[in-house]
């Protein structure tokens, strides 16, 4: 690949950004499977790049959660187990009550209340149409919570919740919310919450919103782990190509 306003770097930069959003989009729509190993060899003749690219791509991945390097195997995407799963919701569940509370007291102008509650709106109506296939309503509904977080005007909370939202966790979240339905109000009640300026208010919805009440985390909690278990029965069984 050559252009002579690019530097080598500069042109590895790009692929290494270009490999990543691939197998990235790749690995959330389920086409690359938990446990499916990543060969860089495969990768590289696949994307029509050099290995290199590809080593840092992967290794971005990983930093993000998505994909786990074996001794001895290389890399895989990561195998999802109920260690993360908790570890994701109880992450998200202090970032976005931290959201919740900075913009109940930032005291948001109508108009940017205006513009939450429509986007709650949209979301809630296609949330509740329940559509087979979860992926651009995941993107919707990933967009609007890191959208609450780009609010508060702190860039550490996008990218820690970014990074949340951007594991496997969340999509087997958005099929669960379709097994234990939620209110069709759900994201405007958050957005009602912070809108009333009450910090403690806005604090305790933004918990249940990520948790939901106790009974209902219970019965989420045990779908995720049959989904989980089958996840981790089907990597058992992928037949693994040669090393790289
Ligand atoms: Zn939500």
């Amino acid at each position: 690949m050559t252009n002579s306003f690019l530097d080598n770097h500069e042109v590895v930069e790009m692929s290494s950004a270009k490999v990543c959003r691939i197998l990235k989009q790749r690995i959330q729509s389920g086409q690359l499977k938990p446990g499916v190993r990543l060969v860089r060899r495969t990768i590289a003749n696949d994307l029509d790049v050099s290995p290199i690219p590809v080593i840092e791509a992967l290794y971005k991945l990983e930093k993000e959660g998505l994909v786990e390097h074996v001794p001895m195997q290389g890399a895989r995407v990561k195998r999802l187990t109920m260690e993360q799963v908790r570890n994701d919701l109880v992450l998200r569940e202090a970032i976005e009550s931290q959201c919740a509370r900075l913009l109940a007291a930032a005291r948001l102008s109508s108009s940017q209340i205006n513009q939450l509650s429509a986007r709650a709106d949209e979301l809630d109506k296609m949330m509740s149409r329940h559509e087979p296939n979860f992926q651009p309503g995941m993107k919707a509904h990933a967009e609007f919570h890191l959208a609450l977080a780009q609010q508060t005007g702190f860039p550490i909370l996008v990218e820690e919740l970014r990074k949340i939202w951007s594991r496997r966790f969340m999509q087997l979240a958005w099929i669960h919310s379709a097994l234990v339905p939620v209110p069709r109000d759900w994201h405007r009640r958050l957005i009602k919450a912070i809108a009333s300026h009450d910090i403690q208010k806005a604090d305790v919805a933004a918990r249940l919103h990520v948790c939901r009440n106790p009974a209902e985390q219970e019965t989420v909690m045990r779908g995720l782990e049959k989904i989980v278990a089958k996840l981790q029965a089907d990597a058992r069984e992928t037949r693994l190509p040669c090393p790289n």
